[in-house]
């Protein structure tokens, strides 16, 4: 049954990011040669290596990592650590990446991967050992003006920072410093960027906020619900709270829990820092059904965890007005129909969540051109180009009249068939 339900899980993102692609691409009559191109991931690789566990035993493990397009440059996108990683929800996940950048009008093109497990049943000397074993199979596949792994479900800085000590020890030492950049979202002591840390919740929240003021709605006494509570539904609940918005229901893989007066976002963060993470046992909100969660009553809706959370099954219950996408892939296209038809607006991934990526970019300059920049002057940075992307995407709906996932990819891919037009096909 779970197997079954994973392997749904898997199909359905791939299935997801073609039909969202071909449903604009359709639309902006995109040239044909082009539509072939971009529909094909350029290179995928799977490795299998082998790890000594702390009982001595040694474990083969499977790693993924798909380049989809490289024509605006260098491939970017993270690495997750998941049981539900293969090759289906890397190849989707890497085309999300390449929409995305292209959308942020970054100079990368997209890439995704990881590993197939679940990070909880190793020890952290494991996970070290798994890292660094995973970085040397992936050898010169990645490199700082090639491939550049991040932060992704389930990593985190202390991650990137194995990838880049192990990458690097496999260069001659007069070649090691400039490879600072073969990875981003570093931690800040070894060549991360200020800021890094809080950039896809950040832009999450700041893509609420723009989508609140254009429609002249203030964020205080809003009440949110927040699937997923790691790096960018903790980050997202921070800027929100800041607002004056109130978190009324919360769900991770540990339980979902909910409190209609509201729960206090710090308290809530202390607690999963004290209990690996999970939610469940929060004394500041009571336990409700999982499939209840959903259906809370509340204003705007943050799925921030996995793919293909919000279904055909679900969309139906949705009281919120908004749903603002801090994972990747979380609405299926089923659900979509569904919450369009009802009015609910959605902003869509590869603009809601695209802070983490821009984030990433800011870190990348700076390894490249040996410079620390403070956290306001990359807070501000984001906050430019955040806003720039808003507007495009909000112009183009108006214009255009489309909902603002098809604004967002009708953007993303034109800027490629552009690139695409102007350069030619090689030979
Ligand atoms: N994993 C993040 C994403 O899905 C960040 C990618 C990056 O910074 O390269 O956008």
């Amino acid at each position: 049954m779970v197997i079954k339900q994973q392997k749904k899980l898997k199909q359905g993102m791939l299935d997801n990011v073609m039909r969202q692609f071909n449903y604009s691409a359709d639309l902006i009559n995109l040239n044909p040669n082009i539509r072939k191109i971009l529909s094909i991931t350029n290179n995928e690789l799977v490795v299998h290596f082998p790890v000594k566990m702390d009982n001595g035993d040694v474990e083969v493990f499977t790693g993924y990592r798909v380049q989809h397009n490289n024509s605006l440059g260098p491939y970017k996108g993270g690495l997750r650590y998941h049981p539900t990683v293969d090759i289906d929800a890397a190849k989707a996940l890497a085309m999300w990446m390449t929409w995305k950048t292209s959308l942020a009008g970054l100079p990368f093109g997209g890439a995704k991967g990881g590993i197939q497990l679940d990070p909880s049943k190793y020890s952290q000397a494991e996970l070290e050992r798994i890292t660094r074993r995973f970085t040397y199979a992936l050898g010169d596949n990645i490199g700082p003006e090639l491939d550049i792994p991040a932060p992704d479900v389930n990593t985190n800085p202390q991650t990137m920072a194995w990838i880049l000590d192990t990458y690097m020890s496999t260069k001659s030492p007069s070649e090691r410093s400039k490879n600072m950049h073969v990875v981003t979202g570093k931690p800040v002591g070894a060549g991360g960027s200020e800021g890094r840390d809080r950039a896809t919740g950040y832009g999450v929240f700041l893509n609420i906020k723009f989508w609140a003021e254009n429609k002249k709605i203030d964020l205080k006494d809003k009440r949110y619900i927040v699937q997923g509570f790691g790096n960018v539904g903790y980050w997202t609940s921070h800027f929100l709270d800041q607002e004056g918005a109130i978190l009324v229901g919360v769900q991770d893989a540990s339980g979902s829990i909910a409190n209609t007066k509201g729960m206090c976002v710090e308290d809530l963060f202390k607690h999963t820092m004290e209990h690996k993470g999970a939610i469940a046992g929060f004394s500041g909100a009571t336990p409700i059904a999982q499939s209840t969660f959903f259906g809370l009553d509340c204003d705007i809706c943050v799925p921030a965890a996995l793919g293909n959370q919000i279904t055909a099954d679900n969309a139906n219950d949705i009281k919120a007005f908004l749903i603002a996408e801090g994972a990747n892939g979380p609405t299926d296209v089923e659900a979509e129909k569904i919450l369009l038809e009802k009015g609910i607006e959605i902003i869509p991934d590869i603009l809601c969540n695209s802070g983490g990526v821009i984030g990433s970019y800011f870190e990348w300059l700076q390894n490249r051109n040996g410079e620390i920049w403070q956290l306001d002057e990359v807070m501000e940075k984001m906050h430019k180009k955040l806003k720039e992307s808003f507007n495009k995407v909000m112009k183009t709906a108006t214009e255009r009249e489309l909902d603002m996932r098809t604004a967002a990819f009708t953007i993303a891919i034109e800027r490629l068939e552009q690139a695409y037009i102007q350069r030619g096909i090689f030979p």
